[in-house]
Protein backbone atom coordinates (compact mmCIF):
# COMPACT_ATOMS: atom_id res chain seq x y z
CA UNK A 1 0.00 0.00 0.00
CA UNK A 2 1.44 3.45 -1.03
CA UNK A 3 1.39 6.43 2.10
CA UNK A 4 -1.56 8.27 0.64
CA UNK A 5 -3.71 5.19 0.35
CA UNK A 6 -2.74 4.37 3.80
CA UNK A 7 -3.27 7.79 4.81
CA UNK A 8 -6.81 8.04 3.48
CA UNK A 9 -8.31 5.08 5.20
CA UNK A 10 -6.93 6.81 8.43
CA UNK A 11 -7.68 10.29 7.37
CA UNK A 12 -10.59 10.56 10.13
CA UNK A 13 -8.50 10.48 12.76
CA UNK A 14 -4.91 11.61 14.07
CA UNK A 15 -3.07 8.87 13.13
CA UNK A 16 -0.38 10.34 15.80
CA UNK A 17 -2.18 10.73 18.48
CA UNK A 18 -3.75 7.12 18.33
CA UNK A 19 -0.02 5.49 17.59
CA UNK A 20 0.44 1.86 17.90
CA UNK A 21 2.35 1.15 21.51
CA UNK A 22 4.15 -1.78 19.28
CA UNK A 23 6.38 0.90 17.15
CA UNK A 24 7.21 2.76 20.11
CA UNK A 25 10.77 3.33 20.73
CA UNK A 26 11.22 5.68 23.60
CA UNK A 27 7.86 6.79 25.56
CA UNK A 28 8.59 10.19 27.80
CA UNK A 29 6.28 11.76 29.67
CA UNK A 30 4.71 14.07 26.49
CA UNK A 31 7.00 13.05 23.82
CA UNK A 32 7.46 9.53 22.27
CA UNK A 33 10.16 8.60 19.20
CA UNK A 34 8.50 5.75 16.37
CA UNK A 35 9.36 4.61 13.38
CA UNK A 36 8.39 6.31 9.95
CA UNK A 37 5.97 4.00 8.70
CA UNK A 38 6.13 5.89 5.21
CA UNK A 39 9.89 6.37 5.35
CA UNK A 40 11.95 8.41 3.06
CA UNK A 41 15.09 6.12 3.81
CA UNK A 42 15.12 2.99 6.15
CA UNK A 43 15.14 3.40 9.82
CA UNK A 44 13.88 7.03 9.68
CA UNK A 45 12.47 8.59 12.59
CA UNK A 46 9.75 10.32 14.25
CA UNK A 47 9.61 12.43 17.44
CA UNK A 48 6.04 13.31 18.42
CA UNK A 49 4.51 15.07 21.35
CA UNK A 50 1.62 12.92 22.73
CA UNK A 51 -0.48 16.50 22.53
CA UNK A 52 -2.11 17.24 19.62
CA UNK A 53 -0.58 20.47 18.37
CA UNK A 54 0.03 21.58 15.00
CA UNK A 55 2.77 24.39 15.45
CA UNK A 56 5.89 24.72 17.33
CA UNK A 57 4.73 27.44 19.12
CA UNK A 58 2.20 25.23 21.05
CA UNK A 59 4.81 23.38 22.49
CA UNK A 60 5.17 23.57 26.33
CA UNK A 61 8.58 23.88 27.52
CA UNK A 62 8.74 20.33 29.01
CA UNK A 63 7.55 18.79 25.46
CA UNK A 64 10.48 21.32 23.88
CA UNK A 65 13.20 19.84 26.58
CA UNK A 66 11.86 16.11 26.19
CA UNK A 67 11.80 17.01 21.80
CA UNK A 68 15.79 17.70 22.36
CA UNK A 69 16.51 15.05 24.22
CA UNK A 70 14.92 12.56 21.69
CA UNK A 71 16.24 14.20 19.20
CA UNK A 72 20.05 13.38 20.41
CA UNK A 73 19.40 10.34 21.62
CA UNK A 74 18.12 9.40 17.72
CA UNK A 75 20.97 11.00 16.18
CA UNK A 76 23.72 8.77 18.36
CA UNK A 77 21.47 5.47 17.50
CA UNK A 78 21.79 6.32 13.90
CA UNK A 79 25.39 6.26 14.32
CA UNK A 80 25.57 2.90 15.68
CA UNK A 81 23.58 1.42 12.58
CA UNK A 82 26.73 3.24 10.66
CA UNK A 83 24.55 6.04 9.25
CA UNK A 84 27.19 9.15 8.75
CA UNK A 85 24.91 11.52 7.16
CA UNK A 86 21.40 12.49 8.93
CA UNK A 87 18.76 15.38 8.35
CA UNK A 88 16.41 16.33 11.09
CA UNK A 89 13.36 18.19 9.45
CA UNK A 90 10.06 19.75 11.22
CA UNK A 91 7.69 21.02 8.71
CA UNK A 92 6.18 24.00 10.00
CA UNK A 93 2.36 24.76 8.46
CA UNK A 94 1.09 22.59 5.59
CA UNK A 95 2.22 24.59 2.77
CA UNK A 96 5.16 22.75 3.29
CA UNK A 97 4.15 19.78 1.80
CA UNK A 98 3.06 18.05 5.71
CA UNK A 99 1.02 15.63 5.03
CA UNK A 100 -0.17 15.02 8.93
CA UNK A 101 -1.11 18.52 10.85
CA UNK A 102 0.03 17.38 13.91
CA UNK A 103 3.36 18.05 14.75
CA UNK A 104 6.68 15.97 14.34
CA UNK A 105 10.47 15.68 13.72
CA UNK A 106 11.97 13.64 10.89
CA UNK A 107 15.26 11.97 11.64
CA UNK A 108 16.48 10.95 8.26
CA UNK A 109 19.40 8.54 7.62
CA UNK A 110 21.27 10.26 4.51
CA UNK A 111 21.14 13.79 3.98
CA UNK A 112 19.58 13.53 0.36
CA UNK A 113 16.10 12.71 1.09
CA UNK A 114 14.57 14.10 -1.78
CA UNK A 115 16.49 12.32 -5.04
CA UNK A 116 16.49 9.29 -2.82
CA UNK A 117 12.45 9.15 -3.27
CA UNK A 118 12.56 10.59 -7.01
CA UNK A 119 8.70 9.83 -7.46
CA UNK A 120 7.23 11.59 -4.19
CA UNK A 121 5.43 8.50 -2.95
CA UNK A 122 6.67 6.98 -0.12
CA UNK A 123 5.48 3.06 0.50
CA UNK A 124 3.38 2.33 3.54
CA UNK A 125 5.44 -0.12 5.93
CA UNK A 126 2.43 -3.11 6.82
CA UNK A 127 3.11 -4.28 10.30
CA UNK A 128 5.38 -7.00 9.24
CA UNK A 129 7.84 -4.62 7.72
CA UNK A 130 7.56 -1.98 10.44
CA UNK A 131 8.41 -4.85 13.15
CA UNK A 132 11.52 -5.74 11.71
CA UNK A 133 12.39 -1.95 11.33
CA UNK A 134 11.60 -1.33 14.94
CA UNK A 135 13.46 -4.81 16.06
CA UNK A 136 16.94 -2.85 14.07
CA UNK A 137 16.50 0.20 15.86
CA UNK A 138 15.96 -1.22 19.26
CA UNK A 139 19.49 -3.05 18.97
CA UNK A 140 20.81 -0.06 19.33
CA UNK A 141 18.87 1.97 21.89
CA UNK A 142 20.56 3.75 23.75
ZN1 LIG B 1 -2.82 14.30 16.69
Amino acid sequence: MNYHEALKKIWNKCPFCAIDENIKIYDYASVYMTIARAPYWPDHLLIIPKRHVDSLFDLTIEEDDEIQGLVRAGIKMLKKLWYSDLSILVREWMATWKSIPHLHYHIIPNINIWSANSNWEREFLDDNKAKEAIDRILKVKI
